[in-house]
């Protein structure tokens, strides 16, 4: 089925009376399952993007529905409980709580709604272990690696079981060879069925998806599916 569908989607911003559109007429539907890589230049409108189907922030024109349900005509209360409720969020720069155990920082989502502390933990130690750090349940994130905090990250993204994964450049702060560990454990995902959305600036990265998007100007230029390459070949 669709995860996230777009209509005639517009952000425009308005700067020292100078109107720019941001994001120009991008329809495009992300079914589940899909792992998609957003490319474009700097100032393409990718951030945007991922902001307007990320329920971030509101769209100027159009339409997005996410799992059926229409964003437009939330309130932005209700907005971040579709946000809560859909979307799993990783970061450039994993935005993990310091002096935080990886353990409390990926059950946190779960306080948030209420979840009883035992089925939490239980929740949270089975994602951590999924990403591999299921000896690292007491560490904090001084304690540990790069890749291994954007691990962490990943599996607080997943602790909710979302719909939907948005990832902003989660190798951009990695070296090379930890950034393709990490890539490799986003297509495990997408394998399990997860749907993911990245942007990336780099064609290596991209090409671990399955479809890859290219923005210019505020369009959606392009639009492909390819065999997504395997690193473990
Ligand atoms: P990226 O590194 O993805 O290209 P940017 O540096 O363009 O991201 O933008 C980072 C954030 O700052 C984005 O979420 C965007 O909404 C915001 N932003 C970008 N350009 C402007 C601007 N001219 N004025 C205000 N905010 C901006
Ligand atoms: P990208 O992520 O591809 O670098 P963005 O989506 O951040 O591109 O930005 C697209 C365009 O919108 C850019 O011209 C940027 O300066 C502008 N922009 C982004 N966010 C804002 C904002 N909050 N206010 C004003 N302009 C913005």
């Amino acid at each position: 089925h669709t995860v996230v569908e777009t209509k005639a989607l517009e952000k425009h911003y308005q700067m020292g009376g100078q109107h720019l559109r941001a994001l120009k007429d991008i329809s495009i539907r992300i079914a589940q399952g899909d792992f998609v890589a957003v490319m474009g230049p700097s100032g393409s409108g990718k951030s945007t993007f991922m902001n307007m189907i990320g329920c971030l922030d509101a769209p100027s024109r159009g339409q997005i529905l996410l799992q059926g349900e229409a964003l437009t005509q939330l309130s932005a209360a209700a907005l971040a409980k579709v946000r809560n409720k859909y979307i799993g969020f990783v970061f450039q720069q994993f935005n993990l709580l310091p002096r935080t155990s990886a353990l409390d920082n990926v059950l946190l989502p779960l306080l948030y709604n209420n979840t009883p502390r035992d089925e939490a933990r239980a929740r949270a130690q089975a994602c951590l272990q999924l990403v591999g750090l299921g000896d690292r349940l007491d560490h904090q994130p001084s304690q540990l690696s790069g890749g291994q905090q954007q691990r962490v990250a990943i599996a607080r993204a997943l602790v909710n079981d979302p719909a939907l994964i948005l990832a902003d450049e989660p190798t951009g702060a990695l070296d090379t060879e930890t950034g393709l560990e990490v890539m490799q454990l986003l297509q495990q995902l997408h394998q399990q069925g997860k749907t993911i959305v990245l942007v990336t600036h780099e064609s290596d990265i991209a090409a671990f998806a399955s479809r890859q998007l290219l923005f210019k100007d505020g369009s959606l230029i392009s639009d492909r599916s390819s065999i997504p390459h395997s690193a473990s070949a």
